[in-house]
């Protein structure tokens, strides 16, 4: 890392950075607390291996600080946090590992507020919440709502109708050739959602049983190779799986009308490829408004959950999507400034509101 770990704090706007070392779990975590301007910091805990310690906190901080622009877009109280577990998903998980970690959570006092994320499940959750009540995407049978995936991809679903209606002048997907990167919990969802209304849909995953699971269970979908998937004629790219995947190689190559998915973080560099999009043509729609569907859904077990309403809130992503590709159209400023704009101005706001009696 050639900046200091403050130097990237200082530039992202974090408040508080925490490292969680336990020698007997094997226990290295890092939480992200980026701003409680809105409310106690929520985001989910990713479990990845990554190369070196400093790639790990760098997407704690990246991805905490996308937490707190998504609840401020989707209107909800809360703030940015987010948190890395370093290790291999298929060798550390343990019952041991997880209630350490909801130790530390807990020592936060409810600053932090943690979830479900990349290679973490309600499962793992339930082991946290023996150790914290900070801790939401726990079992329906403990009291939580379960899996929030089915919620991202709801939202992901409406976000991605609203493209097509700015795109294509009406939101109907129907034979509309649709790219499915990832098939994980949310790209399965999705999936479904697309096959249902007619979608021409082509999936892609690096885990075979992922790509197994989904032709199992939707038989027309046609399986491509995520090597080349950037020479394939489509009409929409949705990333599904880990991030960055719009960048300037890629963009060369897409020739997609609209990039609409559930990856957090897409766009390797905002402020070089959210321009680049705009020259090219692509409707982007921005990460971190379209995949708010699971946050919606956590942020509601903080209150008295009730499913309906959780599913109204999602749907209206749809509108939300529409009115920040207008306001991008209008301000001519890429989607992603445009989302970042009407995000901000509601910290700002609220900032102020706070700072008085
Ligand atoms: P997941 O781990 O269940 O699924 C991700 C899938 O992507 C896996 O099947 C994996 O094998 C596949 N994958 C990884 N690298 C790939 C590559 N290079 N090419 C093709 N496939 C690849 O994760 P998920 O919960 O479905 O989340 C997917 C994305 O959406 C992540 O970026 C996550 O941060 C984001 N997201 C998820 C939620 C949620 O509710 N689960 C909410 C908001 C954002």
């Amino acid at each position: 890392m050639q900046q200091s770990v403050f130097d990237h704090m200082q530039q992202m706007g974090h408040e508080q950075l925490v490292f969680c070392h336990d020698p007997h779990s094997g226990l290295n975590a890092i939480i992200a607390i980026h701003n409680t301007t809105l409310g106690p910091a929520l985001g989910g805990t990713r479990l990845w291996n990554y190369n070196t310690h400093e790639e790990g906190i760098i997407d704690a901080l990246r991805l905490s600080r996308g937490m707190t622009y998504k609840a401020a877009i989707s209107g909800l109280n809360l703030g940015g946090g987010k948190a890395v577990i370093i290790g291999d998903a298929s060798k550390i998980k343990s019952e041991a590992l997880w209630r350490r970690y909801g130790k530390f959570v807990n020592s936060l006092n409810g600053k932090y507020i943690t979830a479900e994320d990349v290679n973490t499940s309600a499962p793992d959750m339930e082991y946290i919440a023996m150790e914290t009540s900070h801790v939401t995407g726990v079992p329906e049978y403990m009291g939580g709502s379960g899996d929030p995936s089915p919620f991202t991809a709801l939202g992901v679903y409406m976000g991605m109708k609203a493209a097509a209606k700015k795109a294509w002048g009406n939101d109907g997907l129907a034979g509309k050739k649709v790219l499915v990167q990832g098939v994980g919990h949310v790209g399965q969802y999705l999936v479904g959602h697309l096959v249902a209304e007619g979608a021409k849909v082509m999936v892609t995953d690096i885990n075979k049983d992922k790509i197994k699971q989904t032709k199992d269970k939707f038989h027309n979908v046609e399986v491509v190779d995520g090597d080349t998937l950037f020479d394939l004629e489509m009409d929409i790219y949705a990333p599904c799986a880990l991030g960055a995947t719009v960048n300037t190689e890629s963009i060369a190559k897409m020739k997609c009308p609209v990039i609409a998915g559930a990856a957090n973080n897409q766009l390797a560099d905002e402020n070089v490829h959210g321009p680049m999009l705009i020259e090219k043509g692509i409707i982007y729609v921005p990460d971190f408004l379209i995949n708010a569907g699971g946050l919606i859904n956590v942020a509601a077990e903080l209150e008295e959950y009730n499913r309906e309403r959780v599913t109204g809130n999602v749907e209206k992503i749809y509108g939300r999507t529409l009115e920040i590709l207008e306001l991008s159209d209008r301000e001519k400023i890429h989607a992603q400034a445009a989302a970042m704009k009407i995000a901000q101005k509601r910290l700002n706001d609220i900032a102020n509101v706070n700072a008085r009696l």
